[in-house]
């Protein structure tokens, strides 16, 4: 990943130097890994991309940056 990045990779706004993505969108992702830690609790065994899929299959319960940053994790993350 290239660090020296000063715009959000998602929304192309100035983010802060140590930040991969903007204020909101880290924001956003900040929730998505909480989610997940609790998903992990209930059942265990799930990926961290099981879960961005199983999310983005819950389209309607996801707010619109959270949608984004998963879109960005499972597609053009590395
Ligand atoms: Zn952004």
């Amino acid at each position: 990943m290239e660090n020296s990045l000063k715009y959000c990779p998602i929304c192309k706004k100035e983010k802060s130097g140590k930040d991969t993505f903007c204020e909101i969108h880290e924001k956003a992702k900040k929730s998505l890994l909480e989610g997940y830690e609790l998903w992990l609790r209930a059942y265990g065994i799930l990926s961290w991309e099981a879960y961005l899929k199983e999310l983005s299959i819950l389209d309607e319960s996801v707010g619109k940056t959270v949608k984004e940053v998963i879109d960005y994790e499972r597609f053009f993350k590395k």
